[in-house]
């Protein structure tokens, strides 16, 4: 039986979206330019705007550092963060409610005690930060760099952490869907954690961000950015995760681009992005999830806490 809370919860949300939902000139300018939705099919695009709807209605955006927060701003963010959810449902994103913009990278004081015992200081400039239940934090200048297909993704990177902080620390462990292996999850990305440390460790110039390698949980975040942004890229280094990535986001983003034939309704063309179309590779300073900057016990691709 569903719950009266949840009953009156969708109840709200159907008549936002009755009412509220996001208006077409501010949806296309909004997205217009970016190749990330092209390949969306209509079905696709009208969920995503009923899913960003709501993410723009209850999430409440902070503007910081002299950001000027417009729809536009406010639209394209709850764009970019629904598309992992698309086949998921908006709970996935319960427990946090803030999104802090600032309008590019933003200061991080740190500091660490080394192995003498002295204290050493330092600033980090970030790009996007999330905390266990608390704000997600976001440059705009990157938020603008994202969905390009370019293999580069800061809203998806931090929503990534999102659903994997639902059960404890971003330990790349999400929960997983009825059915899911959670063994097969363990043992899969483990396996290609593993490869991918090796490989930056005798310094190859891996096409996937060498950041991946910071933690288990980066891996997983990172890994989400290219399975959107570049799903061949993934399918190809890593068809394992690709797969087990597909199950669960519920969405098959290289077939997406493999079947896509309809004309991209932004830009009146099609096409995919292949790999050998130019490729501008940011490398920005990341971040690090607020509960996982020290310490380097964190879990591997598993979680006792379910
Ligand atoms: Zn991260």
């Amino acid at each position: 039986m569903i719950s009266p809370l949840r009953l009156f919860r969708q109840q709200r949300r159907r008549k936002l979206l009755e009412h509220r939902l996001i208006s077409e000139s501010t949806w296309f300018s909004a997205l217009g330019g970016l190749p990330i939705f092209r390949f969306l099919n209509a079905d696709e695009r009208e969920r995503l705007r009923q899913l960003a709807t709501l993410f723009v209605h209850e999430k409440i955006f902070e503007p910081a550092g002299g950001m000027v927060l417009d729809d536009r701003v406010r639209v394209r963010i709850a764009a970019l963060a629904c598309l992992p959810i698309l086949n998921l449902d908006f709970d996935w994103y319960r427990g946090w409610q803030t999104v802090v913009v600032y309008p590019g990278g933003f200061i991080r004081p740190r500091s660490e005690f080394d192995d003498i015992g002295v204290m050493h200081e330092w600033e980090d400039v970030l790009t996007g930060e999330s905390w266990e239940r608390g704000p997600v934090i976001l440059s705009w200048a990157d938020v603008q760099g994202s969905g390009h297909c370019e293999g580069y993704n800061v809203v998806i990177h931090e929503m990534a952490h999102k659903l994997d902080m639902l059960n404890g620390t971003a330990d790349g462990f999400p929960n997983l869907h009825p059915g899911m292996s959670r063994r097969a999850w363990t043992e899969v990305f483990t396996a290609a954690f593993e490869d991918f440390n090796a490989r930056v460790d005798r310094e190859e110039d891996t096409p996937i961000d060498p950041y991946a390698a910071e933690e288990p949980g980066e891996f997983f975040a990172v890994l989400s950015e290219y399975f959107f942004e570049l799903p061949d890229l993934v399918r190809a280094e890593y068809p394992a995760v690709y797969g087990l990535l597909a199950q669960f986001y519920r969405q098959d983003p290289a077939a997406r681009l493999d079947s896509s034939s309809t004309a991209d309704p932004f830009h009146g063309g099609k096409g995919r992005p292949t790999q050998e179309s130019p490729q501008v590779r940011h490398h920005p300073v990341r971040e690090a999830p607020a509960d996982n900057i020290s310490g380097d016990d964190h879990g591997r691709f598993e979680n006792d806490q379910r």
